[in-house]
């Protein structure tokens, strides 16, 4: 049997009904909530590894090869098969430690990030220290065989729900900005450790601001050398910014209108106007998609380097016209509120149309992008 015929058969007789199509990817960790489906889901790619399909299996992958990744990718798009868990753990920090990382580090933390045991979340952003990230101020003091943690983050996405974080420190103040800065781990269940999150106006709290009074981080859990946190920090932001996340998510995380409901829309709407916006649209997806995939294979499965910037830029751009049309589809049903007639699909399209707006700021701002790929991607002067 081939390699595609055994994994599609795999896929469709194992993901439940629930886990296909839009709708949500678990976190996974100890403190959010997940169906019965879900954890059904989750535990049966645990245990073959697909959860991190290309990772090795001594760290809880398949070890699955570049094109045995990209068809499997290919099986989870057709059947509509979404991801069993997400997160800057598979996403961000694992692809990370698998670079950086002390063998001792990746045995002790990728097969837990594998099996969607923990949450964990990105401690970077600062009140102070947005796009000039460099300039933070979290200290981390060096006790031997620990390091204790004084300072505030903000916009720390989903710290509520976090098990862990991987944290941006300066443990030299003393020496050129982009010199004293490390990148530890620690527990976020801890003394230490205070979470608080921020209420939005749509009565959401996706992030929060996090606040470390003594908290520890063992010396084992610092990656790479101290003071040379920033390469693993912008390494770290590559991988954020590839969209590799929604390569592998199966396409199918957002919710809303997909793509084969946008190519019968073309076809039923008879508005030449809008039928030139979806077919606008439903050709640079799939430049997006076509471009990603020859990335993911030209560079033999790894995250690219400054290019990845083009990604980020791009895809937020294809994102927010992408809820644009659709609320222009769905008429006054696309801005629904919780108090009018709205069926819970139409506020989760609203929401989501007003939660796109923020992708042109989190994990680097639009011009931040549009700087790197002018000075690192084009090479052109300051
Ligand atoms: C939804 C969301 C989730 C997030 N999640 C996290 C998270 O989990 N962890 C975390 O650490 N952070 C997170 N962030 C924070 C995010 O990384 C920062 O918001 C982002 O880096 C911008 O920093 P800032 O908000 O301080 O804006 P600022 O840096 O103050 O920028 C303000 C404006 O100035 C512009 N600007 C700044 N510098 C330049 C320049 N050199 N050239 C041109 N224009 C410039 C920016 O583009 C922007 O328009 C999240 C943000 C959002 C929106």
């Amino acid at each position: 049997m081939s390699f595609r015929t055994e994994i599609r058969e795999w896929l469709d007789s194992n993901c439940p009904d629930s886990c296909r199509g839009p709708g949500d990817v678990p976190g996974g960790g100890t403190k959010a909530a997940m169906t019965d489906e879900q954890r059904l889901w989750l535990d049966r790619c645990a245990a073959e590894g697909l959860t991190v399909p290309n990772w090795e299996t001594k760290y809880g992958g398949a070890g699955f090869s570049k094109d045995q990744w990209v068809i499997m990718l290919e099986e989870m798009r057709d059947l509509h098969v979404r991801s069993p868990v997400s997160g800057m753990g598979i996403s961000m920090l694992g692809p990370t430690l698998l670079e950086f990382g002390t063998e001792e580090q990746k045995l002790r933390h990728l097969p837990r990030i594998a099996r969607g045991e923990v949450w964990w979340c990105q401690g970077y952003s600062e009140p102070g220290s947005g796009s000039d990230l460099a300039s933070l101020q979290t200290r981390a003091e060096n006790q031997g065989d620990h390091y204790v943690i004084n300072g505030q983050k903000i916009w720390t996405s989903g710290a509520n729900f976090a098990d862990w974080i991987f944290c941006l420190v300066r443990t030299n103040p003393d020496v050129p900005k982009h010199e004293g800065i490390s990148f530890v781990l620690f527990s976020m269940n801890q003394p230490g450790v205070t979470v608080r999150p921020i209420r939005l106006i749509s009565g959401a709290s996706p992030f929060c601001e996090t606040f470390f009074d003594n908290a520890i981080a063992d010396r084992d859990d610092l990656v790479s050398n101290e003071n040379e946190g920033w390469t693993v920090a912008k390494r770290l932001l590559q991988h954020e910014r590839s969209g590799m996340l929604s390569l592998a998510s199966g396409g199918n995380r957002e919710a809303g209108i997909d793509l084969p409901q946008l190519r019968s829309l073309y076809a039923e709407n008879a508005d030449p106007a809008l039928q030139q916006r979806i077919l606008k649209n439903l050709i640079d997806t799939e430049c997006m998609n076509l471009t990603q995939r020859r990335t993911v294979e030209e560079s033999e499965g790894n995250t690219p380097g400054p290019a990845t910037s083009i990604f980020k830029y791009y895809g937020a751009t294809l994102a927010k016209e992408r809820s644009e049309l659709q609320i222009s589809l769905m008429g006054t049903q696309g801005l629904g509120n919780e108090s009018g007639p709205y069926s819970s699909s139409e506020l989760t399209m609203t929401r989501t149309w007003l939660a796109g707006k923020a992708r042109s700021i989190a994990g680097g701002s639009n011009e931040v992008q549009l700087n790197i790929i002018a000075k690192r991607v084009l090479g052109l002067p300051d």
